[in-house]
């Protein structure tokens, strides 16, 4: 099966975590160039080939690096483009991109949001093949002041489809992500979708954070790694309205994987099991891990022994369980099913 020419759907997206290394070593150029950066070439801190970061190496990539190089609009928007060409060139159709909202020494937080939007709806004007909707991200650090600024940006931005809660598994443990609670009863409510990155550690798959996040009614769950007995039963018994959004090569690269250290042991086949369970395939961070969906369908087919049919139909799985509307809906079952 040619996996590039497979129509597929991302959901489970980070915009910065997408960035190639090459997109941002341009960056980089430019901005050393014009005498705007005293960073390292990211060809140096982030070399090419380099995969195996984990939780603890990860989060740093971004909150010392990568952030302090995406600081102007020319910047953002040359990043966001070299994201929408990648996943348009591997074939994927529909994306939800998601992106932690932050202001930069330049930029207001709405200015950067606005940056982003202005730049995906240009992209899909020329290239009308791929469809991207937006997700704000709460951060597992945010205080409360921040995450609720969040919310109302995602809520007063209607381009802005849904809202997902992130970040370093390792910060606000037992149960402390409850603060949370209001403002994603209030985002449900008011009709984003909320997916959640849900038991990606251990260190954050206690029974009481389990309970919180599931109380939350969750469209989708994000990772879906460590979750106790319970949660599993409370997953497969909504699994007509839930969504797993599954990472294969970013699990194994990281280390993440609970039982063995190979893509044949990623709990894709364990949900795969459960009869009705939905699964997407998703990259999570492209430009770290290295692995475009195409490649994540591949490593599906291969080590869980998937055929032609098999994958087409996982391909679709994601369809109804999309935040971008019923329009968009038709039109990728157009597309799916030729
Ligand atoms: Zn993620």
């Amino acid at each position: 099966m040619d996996f590039v020419a497979l129509p597929k759907i991302e959901l489970h997206a980070h915009l910065t975590g997408s960035i190639s290394r090459q997109t941002l070593h341009e960056i980089w150029l430019k901005k050393k160039a014009a005498g705007e950066t005293d960073l390292d070439d990211p060809l140096l801190v982030i070399p090419e080939g380099k995969h195996d970061y984990n939780l603890e190496t990860f989060f740093p990539l971004f909150s010392k690096y990568i952030y302090a190089l995406l600081t102007d609009e020319p910047s953002i928007r040359h990043a966001t483009h070299s994201v929408l060409q990648s996943f348009l060139q591997d074939g994927v159709v529909y994306l939800e991109l998601r992106t932690t909202p932050r202001p930069t020494p330049f930029l207001s937080t709405t200015q950067y949001i606005a940056i982003l939007l202005t730049t995906i709806a240009a992209f899909e004007a020329s290239h009308p093949a791929l469809h991207t909707r937006l997700i704000l991200s709460i951060d597992r650090r945010h205080d409360f002041a921040t995450a609720s600024s969040i919310l109302d940006l995602a809520l007063s931005t209607p381009d802005v489809v849904g809202l997902d809660l992130c970040g370093d598994p390792a910060a606000r443990l037992a149960g402390e992500v409850a603060l949370f609670t209001p403002l994603f009863e209030r985002a449900r409510a008011e009709g984003l979708g909320i997916t959640v990155h849900f038991a990606e550690a251990e260190t954050s798959a206690s029974a009481a954070e389990l309970k919180t996040l599931l109380g939350w009614r969750p469209h989708r769950l994000g990772h879906v790694i460590w979750e106790d007995a319970d949660a599993k039963r409370e997953i497969a018994l909504r699994k007509d309205e839930l969504c797993l959004e599954l990472c294969l090569s970013c699990n194994v690269h990281a280390g993440m994987v609970k039982s063995g250290s190979g893509f044949d042991d990623h709990h894709f086949g364990e949900w795969r099991a459960v009869e009705g369970v939905k699964v997407s395939l998703g990259t999570d961070d492209v430009g770290i891990f290295g692995s475009p969906l195409s490649n994540e369908y591949r490593l599906v087919a291969q080590h869980f022994r998937l055929d032609d049919p098999q994958i087409c139909a996982l391909a679709r799985e994601p369809i109804d369980h999309i935040f971008g509307g019923d329009l968009e809906k038709e039109r990728l079952r157009k597309i799916m099913w030729p």
